[in-house]
């Protein structure tokens, strides 16, 4: 078989099973403007998968904005607060989380985000996130000392099932590169549902390249098929 089977199952959140991406890419872009910049999708792209303060710093250096982190993080975040409420799913994503759930599969969460925006961004998703075994929400977790493409998010994320799973065990879903390189790093299979504007030679280490959750099939890496 070209798959390992696996056991447990890993998900990013951002971008993969939610559309939040581009809401970022919209708060950025508006404080950007309000300065006469422009955030540009090549800036976009050398953020993906990395944690909040690190894409501050990343664009107010690339853009050199006459900003601090936090005045950056503060601005943002009142853009976030509007328009955050609407945040959808991605295709698939209900589907496939509740089917893993309905057929016993334990999975996580591990997502770079904190808390707090976890908060502002599932506040109408609450019953979906009720389906997973944890969260580990890497820019408030104390142990989770490293942003991907560090593995740790993943190495904690699985440390925390009751059975404690090896990592080649777990399988990550991922649509950021760093995140792809996090799980290759963790000795974790993933699986990568990427921006379509993302050069498929950055991903060659992904297991499996797909451009949507709904494309899936559990079956090829030992996982309960949907009936
Ligand atoms: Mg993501």
């Amino acid at each position: 078989m070209q798959y390992k089977k696996v056991t447990h199952v890993l998900f990013d959140l951002d971008g993969l099973l939610i559309d939040s991406e581009k809401l970022y890419t919209e708060a950025f872009e508006t404080v950007c403007a309000k300065y006469g910049k422009t955030f540009t999708w090549e800036i976009k792209s050398t953020l993906l998968g990395f944690q909040g303060y690190e894409c501050a710093d990343k664009i107010i250096e690339t853009l050199n904005l006459p900003l601090t982190r936090d005045e950056f993080m503060d601005e943002c975040q009142k853009v976030y607060e509007k328009i955050f409420v609407n945040v959808q799913l991605m295709p698939g994503a209900q589907k496939l989380v509740d089917h893993l759930h309905s057929k016993g599969v334990p999975i996580a969460l591990a997502t770079s985000s904190s808390e707090n925006s976890i908060e502002m961004k599932m506040q109408n998703h609450k019953s979906f996130l009720k389906h997973f075994h944890h969260l580990t929400m890497g820019s408030s977790d104390p142990e989770v000392t490293k942003g991907k493409p560090d593995p740790i998010i993943f190495l904690v994320c699985a440390s925390r099932f009751p059975d404690k799973p090896k990592p080649e065990n777990c399988l990550v879903f991922e649509d950021a590169v760093n995140g792809v390189k996090a799980a290759c790093a963790a000795n974790m299979q993933v699986v990568a549902v990427p921006d379509p504007r993302i050069d498929k030679e950055q991903l060659r280490n992904a297991t499996l390249v797909l451009n949507s959750l709904e494309e899936f099939k559990p079956e090829l890496f030992g996982l309960p098929s949907y009936d």
